[in-house]
């Protein structure tokens, strides 16, 4: 079933615009994508003939402060998917209050198929195509799905070699040692997991021992589930997208890990009492928290019935439709949306810009107990307009972010 991106994350605005009695004009407005550039990537080959990528760089709303959001590589990257996740870029800022916008960018490339060599040219070439786009006070990128620190640094020299002088804030989650943020790669799961105790604590479960699946094994998958077993939690199922592994023992993630860096699959792992598991069967395994950190429409109209969870902490970027949203509620799942979940990526990314604008680095107990703060007062305020309006958590998050462009927007009025 091909659902598609981003009249799914139009349709989570509609229903928090209802809920709001948002003005038809202004909701007509939110949902609109403010400009998007296409380009042609080409790339001379290691074997010397020529590939030509197909790029995208979207600013969803610099209404509220410069875009900001992620780059990403994968070979299912479409313009619809990008304004997509422009648009939940532009909600999440909005929701933790930053002064920022929505934007995301990409290419169509598979990267496991890629040198080294061959990546540095296809980042540096989109970079040059996109660089009326990005600036530190236009649009600022970051690591998404397939790009990393290094991919960060490429675009940052090549950004600062056309201006002629150093600029560190064009991107975020760099390597520290050219501006980078400490905490910046770890930050989503970080953030993730002082929501998750947050949570706990409210409904007075313990979080330990408690029994955790995780779709994804990327920077937020990994990260997350290494971050779960300190906190003595069991990890029943991880996967990637070949397929994963699973245990009622519960996972030893750091093993996985190791085994992944040696270029292996989960799925090939053959621990005490592990048996692989398809994508499927690992999103309808029991447990008390799902974590969906993988790619978007994961969970949908056809399977959502056969989660079987307490709470789901949304790691990737809409990975549940509204419809599924719908039958996870029957069935008293508590969801904890997308833009606050998986927010502490872009929170440390703020962190990082203003690091750089400062040139003065913070130490990694300021960089968290800040990013704890802010996530965890954005919950309350979630939480309480959740009850106060008898909305799910996620409706609620759209709802109070809605509310704050409208107000913006009102504001600033339209030019001419
Ligand atoms: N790609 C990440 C996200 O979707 C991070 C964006 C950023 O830090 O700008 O939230």
């Amino acid at each position: 079933m091909i659902i598609n991106p981003y009249e799914s994350a139009k349709k989570k605005i509609d229903i928090a615009a209802e809920l709001i009695d948002l003005h038809p004009n202004t909701l007509e407005y939110l949902k609109k994508t403010e400009r998007a550039l296409i380009v042609s990537v080409p790339v001379v080959m290691d074997d010397g003939s020529l590939e030509i990528f197909e790029g995208f760089r979207v600013h969803h709303s610099t209404l509220r402060g410069p875009g900001k959001g992620g780059v990403r590589y994968s070979p299912f990257v479409t313009l619809d998917e990008m304004k997509a996740l422009a648009l939940l870029m532009t909600f999440k800022t909005t929701l933790l209050g930053l002064p920022l916008g929505g934007s995301k960018g990409g290419v169509r490339v598979d990267t496991k198929k890629l040198s080294v060599r061959e990546l540095e040219t296809l980042t540096r070439r989109y970079t040059m195509e996109i660089i009326n786009m990005i600036g530190p006070d236009k649009d600022v990128a970051a690591p998404d799905m397939y790009t990393d620190s290094h991919t960060m640094a490429w675009m940052m020299d090549t950004y600062s070699m056309q201006k002629g002088r150093t600029v560190p804030g064009v991107v975020t989650g760099k390597p520290i040692e050219i501006g980078g943020s400490i905490g910046r790669v770890e930050a989503p799961g970080t953030g993730m997991i002082y929501l998750l105790q947050h949570l706990c604590q409210k409904l007075d479960y313990n979080l330990k021992n408690m029994s955790v699946v995780i779709q994804g094994f990327g920077k937020v998958g990994s990260v997350v589930a290494k971050q779960l077993c300190k906190n003595s939690c069991k990890i029943l199922a991880i996967s990637e997208e070949e397929g994963g592994i699973y245990s009622p023992d519960g996972l030893d993630i750091e093993t996985l890990i190791e085994w992944k860096q040696q270029g292996n699959l989960l799925k090939d792992y053959n621990g005490k009492n592990t048996n692989p598991i398809t994508n499927d069967d690992l999103l309808s395994t029991k447990c008390d928290v799902l974590i969906p950190a993988a790619i978007e429409n994961q969970i949908y109209s056809k399977n959502a019935d056969k989660v079987d969870c307490k709470i789901i902490l949304e790691g990737a970027n809409s990975p549940t439709t509204s419809q599924a949203d719908k039958i996870l509620e029957e069935k008293g799942i508590i969801v904890v949306p997308d833009i606050l979940a998986n927010s502490g990526g872009v929170c440390v990314s703020y962190f990082e810009y203003i690091q750089d604008m400062h040139s003065y680095f913070w130490k990694l107990d300021r960089v968290n107990s800040e990013m704890k703060t802010i996530l965890i007062d954005t919950f309350e305020e979630v939480s309480k307009f959740s009850k106060k309006t008898n909305s799910s958590l996620r409706t609620a998050a759209y709802a109070i972010s809605a509310n704050r462009l409208a107000k913006a927007h009102e504001l600033r009025g339209l030019f001419p």
